[in-house]
């Protein structure tokens, strides 16, 4: 049996007009985040975490931004499918946990629903998927309410 993990980060700008969706959750707020696809930065950071963990390179390479397929995407779809290709090399999910780096709006209740929708996708018990929020304490793009950030990690075992 041998463990690997991955990690993964992810930024978007936050954009008036766009809609606020982490982890396929969509949360009230003035702002939302800009990108190509839903710019759901949680997913993306777990893709990549996924992906990093099974060496098979990153979101990028498998799910570009220049590709009109994935306009607007559903990232929660993204997801669907970084897990199926990790599972067809073999690999069996263990746990995931992420950090959201965001100023405002406060994760609170959405965090459970987050949780809940992450843990059907990947197959996992929810204790198995931990979601954690963190802000920019006023520095930098988070803090300045420019952007959210995210950082993800995943551990698999063959
Ligand atoms: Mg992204």
């Amino acid at each position: 049996m041998s463990t690997r993990s991955g990690i993964g980060y992810d930024s978007h700008r936050l954009a008036a007009g766009r809609r606020l969706v982490l982890g396929g959750v969509e949360l009230e707020s003035e702002l939302g985040l800009d990108g190509h696809s839903d710019a759901d930065a949680l997913s993306h950071a777990l893709i990549d975490a996924l992906l990093g963990a099974a060496g098979l390179g990153d979101i990028g390479e498998h799910f570009p931004d220049s590709d009109e397929r994935y306009r607007d995407a559903d990232s929660l779809g993204l997801l669907e499918r970084a897990i199926e290709l990790v599972r067809e090399r073999g690999f069996t999910l263990v746990n995931v946990d992420a950090t959201i780096v965001m100023e405002r709006p406060k994760l609170g209740p959405a965090r459970a629903l987050i949780r809940e929708r992450l843990a059907g996708v990947l197959g996992l018990a929810l204790a198995d998927v931990n979601v954690k929020a963190s802000t920019g304490e006023g520095i930098g793009f988070v803090g300045r309410g420019e952007g959210v950030a995210v950082l993800a990690i995943a551990t698999l075992e063959r």
